[in-house]
């Protein structure tokens, strides 16, 4: 320690001498010993410690140091005692002069009494030192008599000959420097008051760049030592007196500029941040930022790494078609989708492919199974799908556009298949095996491809083992149906008036109570050379001729015909009717049909709840909104059909103020990962119930799925596990059972 270093210096000298002047003048040192003398010439000095750069504590070594503690060792050495600090850190100069631990105290203006009431003595004036006010801005200062001034809680001697100078002067003690400023910030005082070296130190602060020197308000103070006013006391003051006398001005300056010239200001953290938060924000955000990014591409990344191996199993790596996997999803997701659309399911082979891979070399096999597929896909549209099943063999979906249409196909995609080796200067013709499914109505309720795929492949076994090329129909009555209803939807207004045409039911409960609460009308047409036909036989026919609406027309008189004769037997029913996109599109004025039909018979628009499919909106986004409005201004309940089975749901239901949503629960969960399916099902639930629309799912086939959509907060519920579409008088005959 720098105190004790130099106390070793001195010592023996001063042990030499104590120890000559003890031999000559035993008596007189016996009689100082006695009085209680600095014991061996050590003094010890209470100095505070919380104002740089006069007393403070030196980070580096832990030393007290400071402009007030090299002054003092000055004096003291030039006294004959070595020193040693003390640092006071709670108490206040006054109760510092009580405690027996230090010989003398500093700093003291003037003697003041100790805490305990005690007089004191002080020494000469060490230094003068500059004393300025601090304020908060810029502002005029009142005068000093009348200031409200605030100062630190260890200036409390201070304070007391500031006192004496400014009678009329309001001091205020705080125990830190940042309380103080924060009450001069508060205005709860005009200014600070403290000493200038330490406000050097203290104003580099960047938090407090907006405290203010005031030049003008400047004064001095005595800078003395004091001590209780003891005959210890006074002999140590007195002896100090003498070291005082010999310090120079020069070693004064000397010793003020040493320390106000080096930098002692050193920023902590919070200075850093008060200085660069701007600066550590935006790096912060920047971070922030670049991590969102990286977590982003992250995820990016695997989305895409995961897309990849999904289409690595979901396609063929030779042709680009999908695998076998992927077809069976595809056409399951087409056959929902698309429940009117009529396709077929055609199963591909070329014959004798092992002899080309073997006679011509694998490559030239390769070149003709990518020509086959490629051809194929380029007549196809987005609606249809091909599959390479295994080696040499293909399954295709086709829309069923009639024999034309595949006669075009076999010859025109095909054909060129066929010559691919003659094209190339070989002899070998390819053969080209086929066997086609024709898809029924209950293939697009129960969807099972692998099925589908069996017939078509027994069809084309025929073919192969009966024939050397062509193609053959594993159902062709079903094929010859699809071809006669084409021709004979120009005979609706017939099978309308021979009552060809019904209208089942297919009744809709509330799953908590168990009650029925409507149903929804299906028409069905019961043809006379034909069966009997579900509307996927014959819907996306009589739309493309642009005859629904009759069909539409047809349903709805014939849904307000049976609402009439219940509401006459004092039941108040209503019943879900399916508007064609057909009718929206066309524009025909469907607000006004329904209130012809309620006034005909005699109906509550209540009584009518309207849906309209989701895939309308697509269409035509302004019309379906505008009859979505109107039929609700008239009364009638407006409900969005297959919801969930289209590209633009959410969409949909910001835009169209519909009643209901008719949640499409088999498309929702027929494909694809059944828990991610779940999880949808059940946000757009709970999403529906947010936006206080009311709801019904359909398509409901299990009780797992009926438990699951009532733990989710959906009740209402139609589907074949409740009931399936009947026939009315088996309808009325449930109804009645419920109400007995
Ligand atoms: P939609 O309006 O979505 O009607 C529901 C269809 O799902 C009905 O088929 C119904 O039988 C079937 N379904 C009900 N519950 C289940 C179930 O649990 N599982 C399965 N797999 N299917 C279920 P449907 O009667 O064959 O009608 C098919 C579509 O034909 C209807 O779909 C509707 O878009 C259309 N359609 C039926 N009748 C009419 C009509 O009178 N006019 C118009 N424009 N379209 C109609
Ligand atoms: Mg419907
Ligand atoms: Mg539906």
């Amino acid at each position: 320690m720098r105190v004790r270093k130099h106390w070793k210096n001195k010592i023996f000298p001063l042990l030499a001498a104590s120890i000559c002047l003890c031999l000559l003048l035993i008596v007189p040192c016996h009689v100082l010993a006695e009085n209680g003398e600095a014991k061996g010439d050590v003094l010890t000095v209470g100095v505070p410690v919380d104002r740089c750069p006069v007393f403070y504590e030196d980070p580096a070594s832990g030393e007290l140091v400071g402009i007030g503690v090299d002054l003092m060792r000055t004096v003291a050495e030039n006294a004959g005692y070595a020193v040693t600090f003390l640092r006071i850190e709670k108490e206040t100069l006054k109760e510092a002069l009580d405690n027996t631990a230090y010989d003398v105290v500093m700093p003291f203006g003037s003697a003041i009494k100790s805490a305990s009431g005690k007089p004191s003595v002080v020494t000469e004036n060490l230094i003068q030192t500059p004393f300025t006010l601090v304020t908060k801005g810029d502002g005029d200062l009142p005068q000093l008599n009348n200031l409200r001034v605030g100062m630190l809680h260890s200036l409390a001697a201070g304070a007391e000959t500031v006192h004496q100078m400014y009678p009329g002067m309001e001091i205020t003690l705080y125990e830190t420097m940042p309380e103080s400023v924060q009450a001069l910030r508060d205005g709860k005082v005009d200014a600070l008051l403290h000493n200038s070296y330490v406000w050097s130190y203290v104003l580099q602060k960047p938090s407090y760049s907006d405290l203010r020197v005031q030049p003008s308000a400047m004064f001095s103070m005595d800078f003395r030592v004091g001590a209780l006013d003891t005959p210890k006391g006074r002999e140590i003051v007195d002896r100090l007196n003498g070291g005082i006398a010999e310090l120079t001005d020069t070693r004064r300056a000397a010793i003020t500029l040493d320390y106000t010239s080096r930098k002692l200001y050193h920023y902590g953290f919070s200075d850093y941040v008060y200085q660069y938060g701007l600066i550590l924000l935006l790096v912060v955000l920047l971070l922030i930022a670049v991590l969102v990014i990286a977590v982003m591409k992250n995820r990016a990344v695997r989305a895409a790494h995961e897309e990849k191996l999904r289409q690595l199993v979901d396609h063929d790596p030779l042709t680009g078609v999908l695998s076998q996997d992927g077809f069976r999803k595809r056409v399951a997701e087409l056959l929902h989708t698309h429940p009117d659309t009529p396709y077929l399911l055609t199963y591909i082979n070329i014959k004798n492919f092992k002899f080309i891979n073997d006679s011509l070399g694998m490559a030239a096999g390769d070149g003709l199974l990518r020509c086959l597929a490629n051809r194929i896909q380029e007549a196809m549209s987005k609606e249809d799908a091909i599959g390479r099943i295994t080696a040499d063999r293909f399954a295709v979906l086709l829309r069923n556009e009639g024999e034309e249409k595949l006669q075009k196909i076999n010859h025109e995609v095909l054909d060129p298949v066929r010559n691919y080796f003659m094209d190339r200067g070989k002899e070998n013709r390819v053969l080209i095996c086929g066997g086609i499914y024709v898809l029924t109505p209950a293939d697009y309720q129960q969807i099972n491809v692998d099925h589908m795929m069996d017939y078509a492949r027994m069809a084309e076994k025929r073919v192969r083992s009966t024939r050397n090329e062509g193609y053959e129909f594993y159902n062709p009555e079903q094929w010859e149906k699809g071809k006669q209803v084409a021709e004979v939807i120009n005979y609706l207004p017939i099978a309308i008036k021979s009552g060809d045409l019904h209208v089942w039911y297919q009744p809709q409960v509330n799953y908590a109570t168990g009650k029925i609460t409507g149903a929804e009308a299906l028409c069905r047409w019961d043809h006379n050379k034909l069966g009997f036909l579900y509307p996927a036989d014959f819907i996306a026919a009589l739309e493309e001729s642009g005859l629904i609406y009759d069909l539409d027309c047809f349903v709805w008189e014939r849904v307000c015909q049976d609402l009439h004769r219940w509401n006459k037997q004092g039941y108040h029913r209503s019943v879900s009717v399916n508007v064609s996109r057909c009718d929206i599109r066309e524009d025909r004025d469907i607000p006004g049909q329904f209130v012809n039909l309620i006034q005909k018979y005699d109906l509550s628009p209540d009584q009518l709840h309207i849906e309209i499919t989701e895939t309308a909106f697509a269409e035509n986004p302004e019309l379906l909104i505008s009859n979505t409005v109107r039929l609700r201004e008239l009364g009638f309940q407006v409900e969005m059909d297959d919801f969930g089975s289209g590209y633009s749901s959410l969409h949909m239901l910001k835009e169209v103020p519909v009643d209901r949503i008719k949640l499409d629960l088999h498309f929702l969960t027929s494909s694809g990962d059944h828990k991610k399916s779940l999880t949808i099902v059940s946000c757009m639930v709970q999403m529906v119930n947010l936006l206080e629309m009311k709801m019904i799912a359909e398509g409901v086939e299990t009780v797992e799925q009926a438990d699951f959509l009532l733990s989710r907060g959906c009740s209402e519920m139609q589907g074949y596990y409740f009931y399936k579409p009947m026939p009315v008088e088996d309808f009325e005959k449930v109804l009645n059972s419920e109400q007995n």
